[in-house]
């Protein structure tokens, strides 16, 4: 099902996000965790490509394994390494797996690279347009409620997003966040600046403190003291972090289904029990049981 459908449909949606195997060894581990969390029926479940340094080959392969379980999947596609040719590869390999939906992104500077060197592609909305013009799939692209990393401005960062959109974007889901009012200040931006697309809330149920620090460094998302003091609590005792990672969450989520969100995308990070939790803490808020 193309998910730009979706929306027409449904109020709002859950979904979770998942990644690939950074090699064979690990495969047959990460299809049994991403089966299990396909069978808690999300709305969608995507899946990285190549990210944190593990390989794009098995996007398709996870992407597929979802669609066995009857979830339709969002296979995500960067473009920052890539030219035409391993594009179009790309679009056919997923085209024929019946994969319907692509979250179009740049993807992350590897060490060395030169952005202002001529490529096919340098930012998302170049391989939205390819995307657009090979045809017959449903496009979503990132955005940053707290502004990317990179540009010096929000407000110049929404510019950037408004002409992605307007290359053919039919959904955004966003980076994770800690603070709603961070989304609810970006939603009324983007609400004034004519982003009218869904917008996905990404939330990351923070169930490791010490990963969470690595990562806070690299997307510049901020900590609520509350969330803060959490993590100091916890940090040392796995069982109580884990759970009060999904509870946090799951707070956000029913704060954020209560004030109109279109949907939540959960980094569930291959983790069926988080997943698990998120679904029974939210079931009945979103009306799926
Ligand atoms: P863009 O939309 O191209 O924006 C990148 C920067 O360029 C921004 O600062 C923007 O303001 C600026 N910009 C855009 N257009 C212009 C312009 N015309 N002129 C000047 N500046 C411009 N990475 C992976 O490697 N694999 C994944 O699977 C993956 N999944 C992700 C999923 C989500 C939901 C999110 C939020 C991020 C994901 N990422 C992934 C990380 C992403 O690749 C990085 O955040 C990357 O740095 C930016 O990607 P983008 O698609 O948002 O880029």
């Amino acid at each position: 099902m193309k998910l730009k459908d979706v929306w027409k449909k449904k109020e709002v949606t859950l979904s979770f996000e998942a990644f690939p195997p950074k090699k064979d060894s690990d495969f047959a581990s990460v299809a049994s965790a991403v089966e299990k969390i396909a069978q808690l029926k999300p709305d969608f479940m995507s899946v990285t490509y190549g990210a944190g340094g593990g390989t794009s080959a098995y996007t398709g392969k996870i992407a597929q394994i979802v669609q066995a379980q009857g979830v339709t999947a969002l296979a995500h596609l960067t473009c920052v390494s890539s030219d035409r040719d391993r594009i179009h590869h790309e679009l056919d390999a997923l085209c024929q797996a019946g994969i319907e939906n692509i979250l179009a992104l740049r993807g992350d500077y590897p060490e060395g690279y030169d952005p202002s060197a001529p490529r096919d592609y340098r930012y998302a909305r170049d391989l939205v347009e390819e995307i657009r013009a090979y045809g017959g799939f449903s496009i979503g692209g990132a955005c940053y409620p707290e502004g990317h990393v990179e540009c010096p401005s929000q407000r110049e960062d929404l510019r950037h997003l408004k002409e992605k959109v307007d290359c053919g974007v039919d959904f955004l889901v966003t980076q994770m966040f800690f603070d709603n009012s961070a989304l609810y200040s970006f939603l009324y931006r983007a609400q004034q600046v004519g982003i009218t697309v869904p917008v996905l809330a990404g939330i990351m149920p923070v169930t490791n403190a010490a990963q969470m620090t690595r990562i806070l460094s690299l997307s510049g998302t901020t900590l609520p003291n509350r969330f803060r003091m959490i993590l100091d609590k916890f940090r040392e005792r796995p069982d109580a972090m884990k759970q009060a990672g999904i509870v946090y969450a799951a707070e956000q989520m029913v704060d954020l289904v209560a004030n109109g969100v279109r949907g939540v995308h959960v980094y569930t990070m291959n983790k069926p029990d988080v997943a698990a939790g998120i679904a029974e803490n939210l079931s009945k808020v979103l009306g799926r049981t």
